[in-house]
C-alpha cells in the first residue's frame, strides 16, 4: 500500500537540490499540499517546472530572525522535513570561527528556529504532526576533517530526543535520520576522492553508499502514520556502517 499524505501540508528546508528536492517531490506525488525552502532561485524554479503543485519560497534560513519571520508567514503545517545543511572541510586545528558559525547557523540553530515555529502552530491548533530532521551517520562516528559538521549534527540528535519528549504528549512525533554519504553536491564535495571515501565504503556490509531515495523511503515512513509509534529515534540510514 502506497504511503499517502492528502489532506497534509509538508514543509521541506533546503528543498533547491539533493536529497530535500527528492523529498518534496515524493511528498507532492503522495499527495501532501507541499512548500519548499532553499537559497537559490534557480533551483526552486527548476523544481517548480518539474513539481508545479510545489510551492517554493527563497529563504536564507541561517539568519534567525528574518527567517522566522518569513516562516511564521506561512501558515500552518502538519509535516515538517528539517533537511538544509551544508559541510566545511578542515582539520579540527583549523577550524575558524566562520567555519563554526556558517555551519552551525543552517545544520542546527536554522533547524532549532524552523521546528519551533512550526511546532508551536501545532501545539495551538492541536492538530499534532510529524517532523523529521535530517542528520547524518556522522553523529554517531568521528569523521576526520569533518569536527564541526559531526558536531551540528549530534547536536540535532540530542535536540531530537527533547522534542519528542516535550512535544509527544501533544500528539507531535519528532524523529531523524542519519544517512551515510549520499552523492548529491555535498556527498561530491565531501566523498568524490576514492582514496577518502574507499575505507568508508570498505565498512559498509551492503558495500553501497546511500542512495537519495533510501534516505526518502525512511523520511516518507517516518512522517507516515504507518511511523504513529515511532517518536525520538536517530534512524541509521547507512548500510550498516555503525554495526562495524
Ligand atoms: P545539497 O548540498 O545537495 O543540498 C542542500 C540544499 O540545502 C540546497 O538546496 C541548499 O541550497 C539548501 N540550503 C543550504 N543552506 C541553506 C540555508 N541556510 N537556507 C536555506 N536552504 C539552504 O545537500 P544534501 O542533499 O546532500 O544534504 C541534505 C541534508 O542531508 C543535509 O542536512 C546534510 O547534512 C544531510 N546529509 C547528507 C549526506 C550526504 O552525503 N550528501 C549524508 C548524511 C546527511 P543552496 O545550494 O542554494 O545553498
Amino acid at each position: 500500500m502506497d504511503i499517502q499524505f492528502k489532506g497534509k501540508r509538508a514543509l521541506v528546508t533546503g528543498a533547491g537540490k539533493g536529497i530535500g528536492r527528492a523529498i518534496a517531490m515524493k511528498l507532492a506525488l503522495c499527495g501532501a499540499e507541499t512548500v519548499a525552502i532553499s537559497r537559490t532561485q534557480a533551483d526552486l524554479d527548476s523544481l517548480k517546472a518539474e513539481s508545479p503543485s510545489i510551492e517554493t519560497h527563497v529563504i536564507d534560513l541561517s539568519v534567525w530572525s528574518s527567517a522566522k519571520k518569513a516562516l511564521e508567514a506561512l501558515g500552518h503545517f502538519d509535516l515538517l522535513v528539517n533537511n538544509a545543511g551544508v559541510s566545511r572541510i578542515a582539520p579540527f586545528t583549523e577550524v575558524t570561527e566562520e567555519d563554526f558559525d556558517y555551519v552551525f547557523n543552517t545544520n542546527f540553530k536554522a533547524l532549532f528556529n524552523v521546528s519551533q515555529v512550526v511546532a508551536k502552530s501545532m501545539k495551538e491548533k492541536k492538530s499534532g504532526g510529524a517532523i523529521v530532521h535530517v542528520s547524518s551517520a556522522a553523529s554517531k562516528q568521528g569523521l576526520n576533517n569533518h569536527a564541526v559538521y559531526c558536531s551540528t549534527k549530534g547536536a540535532v540528535d540530542s535536540l531530537t530526543m527533547v522534542m519528542a519528549l516535550e512535544l509527544g504528549p501533544h500528539k507531535i512525533r519528532t524523529n531523524a535520520v542519519n544517512p551515510t554519504a549520499t552523492m548529491t553536491d555535498m556527498g561530491k564535495y565531501a566523498w568524490s576522492d576514492p582514496q577518502k571515501s574507499k575505507p568508508l565504503l570498505n565498512r559498509i556490509p551492503l558495500g553501497r553508499f546511500a542512495e537519495v531515495d533510501d534516505v526518502v523511503e525512511a523520511v516518507l515512513w517516518l512522517l507516515s502514520d504507518r511511523a504513529s509509534y515511532i517518536n525520538g529515534v536517530t534512524l541509521p540510514v547507512e548500510g550498516g556502517l555503525l554495526v562495524a
